[in-house]
C-alpha cells in the first residue's frame, strides 16, 4: 500500500541506478552566528565557535569529493552523484565567491544535481540569479531552506532571527527562478505539540514544496538549549511520539512533495536527549506500519485551499 513519497523512491524513479549525495563542507559559515556578537545561533544548534578560514579551498574540496565518491562506489555501487553543500549556510558569501566554489566543486565529478542548504535570510536576487544559471545549463538545483516552524513565536523563542514571512519571500524567489526547494522542519520544539505541528504542516502544504525534511527535536550538550533541558523545562518527543507527529503531518502534504528525511542524525557523544530512539530505517518502517494500520497516506487530508 502507498504510504508516502520517499526520497529513495524518487531517486530510483529518476536515475534508475543507485544515486547518492556527496556531502562537501566548503567552509561556509552561518550568517546568523556571525551577526551576533556572542556567536549565539539557533538555540538547538551546536555549531558554535569559529571555523577554519578555508572558504572554498580547492584542494580540500577535491579531496572530500574524491574520498566520498570512492567510498560510495565501493560500498553502495553508486553510479549517480549529487553535490551536497550541507554544512552551515551554503549561500553565505558574495555571488562571485559562490560561483568560484560551485564551479570548482561541480568540476570535480559529473554531478547531476547541486543541492545547497541555507537560511532564508541568506537568499537574495543576485544569489538566486546565480543559481538559476546552473539550472538553465541543465543541472537540477535544489535549495534546502530552514523554516522549522510556521509560528513566529516559536522562531523567536528558538532565536532563529527570521520570520515566517522572510521564509516565504525566499521560498517564492527561488521557486520563481526554477529552483527546487526542500523545507526543513523540526517537530517537538518547546511549546509545540500536535496542534502546532499540524498548523505548520498545513502551512507548508500550501506552499507545495518539492521536498521536505523533518527532524525530531534533540538536545545537544553543546547547544544553548541544554541548560533549559537540565532545568527540566524541555522534553524531547520519544520515537513513538515523533512517529505520531510525522504520520499526522504527512496526511496534510501534497503527494508530489518528496519526503527526504524523517528523523535527525544525532552525534552520540554530544547527545543529551532523546537517548533512546529508533534507527533511521526502523523509524521509516514504524511510520509505514502505522500509516497502513490507520489506513492513511501522504496527501489524504491535503486541501490546497486550507490556508489562504
Ligand atoms: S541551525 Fe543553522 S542557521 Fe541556526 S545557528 Fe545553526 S547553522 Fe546557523
Amino acid at each position: 500500500m502507498y504510504t508516502f513519497n520517499s526520497y529513495s523512491y524518487y531517486l530510483k524513479s529518476i536515475y534508475k541506478q543507485p544515486a547518492y549525495r556527496v556531502s562537501v563542507d566548503a567552509g561556509f559559515t552561518c550568517p546568523h552566528r556571525s551577526r551576533n556578537q556572542n556567536n549565539t545561533g539557533c538555540l538547538y544548534c551546536a555549531g558554535g565557535g569559529s571555523r577554519a578560514p578555508y572558504l572554498g579551498k580547492e584542494s580540500d574540496i577535491r579531496l572530500q569529493i574524491r574520498g566520498a565518491i570512492d567510498f560510495l562506489k565501493k560500498r553502495y555501487h553508486a553510479g549517480v552523484f549529487l553535490l551536497y553543500l550541507q554544512a552551515f549556510s551554503g549561500t553565505n558569501a558574495e555571488p562571485p565567491t559562490l560561483k568560484r566554489i560551485y564551479d570548482f566543486a561541480l568540476s570535480c565529478a559529473p554531478f547531476k544535481e547541486l543541492i545547497i542548504s541555507t537560511r532564508p535570510d541568506c537568499i537574495d536576487r543576485e544569489k538566486t540569479k546565480l543559481l538559476k544559471t546552473y539550472a538553465e545549463n541543465g543541472l537540477k538545483v535544489w535549495v534546502e531552506l530552514g523554516l522549522q516552524s510556521a509560528s513566529d513565536d516559536t522562531l523567536w523563542r528558538m532565536n532563529r532571527r527570521h520570520t515566517v514571512k522572510d521564509f516565504v519571500t525566499a521560498f517564492n524567489l527561488l521557486k520563481k527562478n526554477g529552483i527546487y526547494v526542500t523545507i526543513h522542519l523540526i517537530f517537538g520544539l518547546p511549546g509545540e505539540g500536535e496542534e502546532e505541528i499540524i498548523h505548520t504542516a498545513r502551512f507548508v502544504a500550501d506552499l507545495k514544496p518539492d521536498g521536505l525534511k523533518i527532524h525530531n527535536l534533540h538536545i545537544l550538550k553543546s547547544s544553548p538549549l541544554y541548560s533549559e533541558y537540565l532545568c527540566g523545562e524541555i522534553v524531547t518527543p520519544c520515537a513513538l511520539h515523533h512517529r505520531d507527529f510525522v504520520v499526522k503531518a504527512l496526511e496534510y502534504l501534497p503527494v508530489e512533495t518528496v519526503i527526504m528525511r524523517l528523523t535527525c542524525d544525532s552525534p552520540g557523544d554530544d547527545l543529551a536527549s532523546p537517548l533512546s530512539f529508533f534507527s533511521k530505517s526502523r523509524f521509516y518502517e514504524e511510520v509505514k506500519k502505522e500509516m497502513i494500520l490507520q489506513k492513511t497516506w501522504q496527501g489524504k487530508k491535503y486541501n490546497p485551499k486550507a490556508i489562504m
